[in-house]
């Protein structure tokens, strides 16, 4: 039987999340490994696209919202664009068309990579407080949750929230059944509902990192900061339920992808048919790269339990997957009016990653998945920030682990 913790607004989570909490210092660690790694710490994005939506005037002047782009020719050639698009396709009748949609059609976002953009070297921007807040920070959250169907947005947005104990459900199905705000949990809303936790969960983890790293305006420094984590996650428990929710989403989709990832090439260098030609190191760093993400793939194997096949059944499927599809392609170019540089990338990272997880689950049956009929299945950049993504979400979980312990100390010292 599950149970919610009395120890404060911290929740302590039980039932399927304890399992997440078990693996999530292992998983946390492997992770940080590999997004060091060439491979996963250089993302190409094009940053400097107009807000689509409106004129957005709100440019962040503080320091901490700049990035500093990499130069193109520290990219391994075979990973850049203008290499990419020289790889020659299999023959059309050679290629496995996903179910039901054209290529690119099952995308759940606008992908920049082979369009424009710059690289970035993800390891040296961490995502933190950046000092981005205001009108503009509030029109993109507001925009984001109003791209969801049901005009959920209006229940939990701007609106003041007092702090409420919810019953932790039995199993991570039912998560996904749980009702917001006491919306009646038929099937037919289903939908809408995830979208809401997905957005809600990745509006919780972004605070927990700008909580975990946050400016201390006394001594110039940046460092935890518990009030700002009880204020914006932790008294409003069901935030931090949907963060462990999106990482259980993520995980499922690394474990489906899994045979996938393992037969990926990750080697820089643009003759892999030729190994005389490789550099030691070279091999090594492949080798490295695979053996590490391994390892995330076999947690996400143990412990991505995410029953995919709720969702998007019944008479109008299509429809409503056509219509999630779209609102959240919409947020990938809402990121577009995000006005600060760092915020803007991770938060192209984020809902890029997210929304390659929604593809591997929702459009991909396993001929898709299957590496040697389908070996194009994902560009660079969408691997790249699927793993990224899911290192942001382990490391909100660890971030908890910290405001738990701080928690109880101010307990201790009352
Ligand atoms: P906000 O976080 O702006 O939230 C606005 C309102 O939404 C709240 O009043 C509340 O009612 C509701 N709300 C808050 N959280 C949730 C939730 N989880 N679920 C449902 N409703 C919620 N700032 C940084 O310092 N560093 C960053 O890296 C950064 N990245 C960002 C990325 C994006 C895509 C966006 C849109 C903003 C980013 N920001 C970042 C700004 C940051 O998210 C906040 O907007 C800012 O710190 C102001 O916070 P706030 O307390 O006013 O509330």
């Amino acid at each position: 039987l599950c149970q919610h913790s009395t120890t404060g607004p911290i929740e302590t989570t039980l039932c399927d999340y304890e399992t997440i909490e078990s693996v999530n210092g292992e998983l946390y660690s492997t992770l940080n490994e590999l997004v060091q790694m060439p491979f996963f710490k250089y993302f190409q994005v094009d940053l400097y696209r107009e807000c689509p939506f409106w004129q957005e005037n709100g440019f962040c002047m503080n320091r901490e919202c700049g990035i500093t782009t990499v130069d193109e020719s520290e990219i391994p050639e075979k990973w850049r664009a203008a290499a990419l698009s020289k790889i020659e396709l299999p023959p059309l009748e050679e290629r496995v068309r996903l179910p039901g949609c054209y290529y690119r059609d099952s995308d759940f976002c606008f992908l920049d990579d082979m369009t424009e953009g710059e690289y970035v070297d993800l390891t040296l921007v961490p995502e933190r407080y950046t000092g981005y807040s205001g009108p503009s920070a509030h029109r993109v959250w507001k925009s984001i949750y109003e791209e969801n169907c049901f005009g959920l947005s209006e229940l939990n947005l701007l609106t003041s929230h007092s702090p409420a104990q919810v019953t932790l459900p039995d199993t991570l199905t039912d998560v996904l059944r749980e009702p917001i705000n006491g919306e009646t949990a038929d099937g037919e809303c289903l939908e809408k509902r995830v979208y809401y936790k997905i957005i809600s969960g990745l509006h919780a983890s972004i605070s927990t990192h700008i909580c975990l790293e946050y400016l201390n305006q006394t001594t110039g420094e940046m460092g935890p900061n518990l009030e700002c984590f009880v204020t914006r996650v932790a008294s409003h428990p069901e935030r931090l339920q949907y963060i462990y929710f999106n990482t259980v989403l993520l995980l499922r989709a690394v474990s489906r992808i899994g045979p996938y990832l393992r037969d990926y090439d990750y080697c820089s260098m643009s003759m892999p048919m030729h190994y005389d030609h490789l550099l030691a190191e070279d091999i090594q760093e492949e080798a490295t790269t695979l053996t590490t993400l391994s390892k995330v793939i076999d947690i996400a194997e143990h412990v991505g339990k995410f029953d995919e096949r709720v969702l998007f059944r019944g008479e109008n499927a299509n429809i409503l997957k056509e219509e999630f599809k779209m609102h959240f392609r919409n947020v990938s170019r809402i990121m577009d009016c995000v006005g600060c540089d760092k915020c803007r990338l991770w938060g192209k990272v984020q809902t890029t990653g997210l929304a390659t997880a929604l593809k591997i689950l929702f459009e991909m049956d396993e001929t898709a998945l299957d590496p040697r009929k389908n070996h194009n299945l994902l560009q660079r950049s969408e691997v790249v920030a699927l793993i990224n993504t899911l290192h942001r979400f382990s490391e909100s979980l660890q971030a908890v682990e910290i405001f738990r312990d701080m928690w109880k100390k101010t307990g201790e010292s009352d």
